[in-house]
């Protein structure tokens, strides 16, 4: 694989980042993940606008141009023949030298890295004809979930406590209210009303919860932007949730509960529908 590091494209086993790095020993990184479908890049404008607003709210300088990232993307996917998959995209504070919690004199780079994941029909995700069952989990997160950063420990550990359980993910809740997934936004559905949480820093603010909206109000569905319990989930029709590299998933279980019958429901699936429809449209 061919990746990308500050400026150079290298073969994979030559991409060496510091071991003074502050994405490496203070976590102090911001990231994005954009799908790639039929090599074209889906919500390229919206990553990249989000990629602007972490590093601003973390004082972090050393952004790229629009079009310095694009001819990034687009390298990448044309030297790796990438088809269907994903493009991973880091942005750390760059190598400040010996361990300092004070951020780095300005002018320091930024550590910028790039590359891609295959993932052959992405697209057509057998998950998304089943369905996926998740569990909740106390919201142990800080309260900036809004700033994509690298720091995903308690996420990895969401993830493995899903996993233990047999189930595929896990839902986040805080105050008795559902806050996120553990790596995507999530709905419910009551009545053909869709029901996802509003944004704020309790959430990571999603390229594609945002884009879903936007086609869900154009195909004059219902749209209610506020908390939702996870009994309220459970006795929803449907649930579901979105992530760049998942698009919308629906959810079929929701701590041992059933929804519509433990099989996808209508709703998810036309969402589904749509979000990938418009979603290669729009795709650059
Ligand atoms: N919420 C969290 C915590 C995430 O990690 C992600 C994606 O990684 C999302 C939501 C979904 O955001 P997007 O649709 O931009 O991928």
């Amino acid at each position: 694989r061919t990746v990308y590091l500050n400026g150079e494209y290298l073969p994979e086993e030559e991409a060496k980042v510091s071991i003074f790095d502050r994405g490496f020993v203070m976590g102090d990184a911001v990231y994005e993940v954009t799908s790639v479908l039929e090599g074209k890049i889906l919500e390229f404008e919206g990553h990249l606008a989000r990629l602007a607003r972490s590093m601003a709210e973390l004082q972090m300088t050393g952004n790229l141009s629009r079009e310095e990232w694009l001819e990034i993307h687009r390298q990448l996917i044309a030297r790796n023949n990438l088809v269907d998959g994903m493009i991973y995209l880091q942005v750390s504070r760059g190598n400040a030298g010996d361990r300092d919690f004070h951020f780095p004199p300005a002018g320091t780079p930024p550590t910028i890295v790039l590359y891609t994941q295959s993932k052959p029909g992405l697209a057509e995700d057998p998950k998304a004809k089943t369905g996926i069952k998740v569990v909740s989990i106390p919201d142990l997160r800080w309260h900036r979930r809004d700033i994509k950063t690298v720091q995903l420990l308690y996420p990895s550990m969401a993830k493995m406590a899903a996993e233990a359980a047999g189930k595929h993910d896990a839902w986040f809740v805080e105050d008795g209210f559902v806050t996120e997934g553990s790596s995507n936004n999530t709905y419910i559905v009551k009545g053909g009303k869709i029901i996802t949480r509003e944004l704020s820093n309790d959430i990571l603010h999603g390229i594609t919860r945002a884009s879903l909206l936007k086609y869900a109000a154009e195909a004059q569905m219902e749209i209610e932007e506020r908390p939702f319990t996870i009994a309220e989930a459970q006795a929803a029709d449907e649930a579901f949730f979105t992530s760049a590299s998942a698009f919308v998933m629906p959810v079929v279980e929701v701590d041992g509960v059933a929804l519509n019958g433990g099989a996808v429901g209508p709703v998810a699936k036309r969402l589904r529908e749509i979000y990938l429809e418009e979603g290669r449209k729009a795709a650059i």
